[in-house]
């Protein structure tokens, strides 16, 4: 068999299984997406805070630039000439707004989580990582030269036993783990992962905010804010792409980290910095994120209120977030249930294994706070 035959052969059985992947040709208008000429209500979406669809603020954002500040590249990375003031900028913002040391921006959050931890950790340090972390998190642990351990979902008990069976051999451990879970829309214990880091001298947190940057918080940082523990987390990072309706991603760390990263960090050292109006654009959407409690309060009401529904009309849901899936169990069933409701003018996505595990396919309800509440009452479920 040739080399293309292998390959099509396993599409062909990633189709069978209804697991086949295919980019979808889509046109955008505002909240709504239009796929083979039917105009459906985007439900998702990451836009969380339903910015990206804001009109006003764009306009209020293009009057800032002239051809003179608007800059589409930065042609270089950041070591050599693209290392615009603009950066320099958002992350004093982010450093000051957070109240640490520093901050570093880089392209994307796939980026920062597959470039920090291989940076940082070496040999003598054992990560503990949560089993439901991103692949993009996963992939930093594959990449990186130290072990790493999985400890079941959310199971503080299971991460203690492994702290305390593997950890003696190593001078350092690094716990992993999102704040609010991509596909399950749970939110991590963060107080209690501070309390046991606290218990064990050479113990350190890594949490991935990319779900609850600009939604948890009295001031939208997220949900290490939520839950008073910034302070705490010695790796904290975040993404732009969602929520911040931008692109890029943030750590926020020590002087140290952030000069250490500068000089070992592979996705950061090689690669062409963001756009520099990119960076403008997001660092106008940070300056205002702490004035936007009422969209958050909308947002968690929106996600109640469709939780309660699924709840309500016997389906298996989970978290307490923004992101409410619709659990439904097999694959080609999950795709039926997804096409039914595009049938209705309602964008839903299916989530199928690897993304999620076998027997665990989902619809994946997105919500952002452009939704009504009428809207999200007349999801056919
Ligand atoms: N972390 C998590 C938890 C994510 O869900 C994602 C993207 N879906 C990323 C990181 C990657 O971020 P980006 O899209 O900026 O690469």
């Amino acid at each position: 068999m040739d080399f293309t035959e292998k390959l099509q052969q396993e599409l062909d059985a990633l189709q069978t299984k209804g697991n086949l992947r295919r980019l979808p040709t889509l046109e955008h208008d505002g909240r709504y997406v239009i796929v083979n000429g039917q105009r459906m209500l985007n439900l998702s979406s990451n836009d969380y805070l339903g910015l990206a669809t804001d009109i006003d603020l764009r306009r209020e954002f293009l009057e800032t630039l002239t051809p003179e500040t608007f800059l589409p590249t930065s042609s270089s990375s950041r070591l050599l000439t693209g290392n615009y003031h603009i950066y320099d900028e958002l992350e004093a913002e982010l450093a000051s707004r957070f109240g640490k040391e520093a901050a570093l921006v880089f392209n994307c959050g796939y980026h920062a989580n597959t470039g920090i931890l291989p940076a940082v950790a070496d040999a003598d340090t054992l990560i503990l990582a949560d089993k439901l972390i991103h692949a993009s998190l996963i992939d930093g642990l594959k990449l990186g030269k130290t072990r790493y351990l999985r400890y079941r979902h959310n199971d503080l008990n299971h991460l203690e036993r492994l702290l305390k069976e593997y950890g003696s051999a190593y001078q350092h451990i690094i716990i992993v783990t999102e704040s609010i879970f991509s596909m399950d829309g749970d939110k991590a214990p963060l107080r209690q992962l501070v309390a046991l880091k606290q218990r064990y001298p050479n113990v350190m947190l890594y949490v991935d905010e990319a779900h609850a940057f600009g939604l948890r918080g009295a001031s939208g940082l997220g949900c290490a804010e939520e839950e008073g523990c910034i302070d705490d987390i010695d790796f904290l990072m975040g993404t732009f792409g969602k929520a911040a309706a931008s692109s890029g991603a943030y750590l926020v760390c020590s002087r140290t980290v952030r000069e250490y990263l500068v000089n070992h960090m592979r996705p950061f050292i090689f690669t062409t910095a963001l756009p520099p109006v990119c960076v403008a654009w997001t660092l106008f959407i940070v300056r205002r994120l702490a004035a936007m409690n009422d969209r958050r309060q909308h947002l968690d009401h929106l996600g109640k209120l469709l939780r309660k529904r699924l709840v309500d009309g016997g389906y298996k849901t989970s978290g307490t977030s923004q992101i409410v899936p619709m659990i439904v169990g097999e694959s080609a069933d999950t795709v039926l249930r997804a096409e039914a409701l595009q049938r209705h003018g309602f964008y839903a996505l299916p989530v199928r294994p690897p993304t999620v595990p076998e027997g665990t396919s989902r619809i994946r309800f997105s919500l952002t706070a452009a939704l009504t509440e009428e809207e999200v009452c007349s999801i056919p479920l």
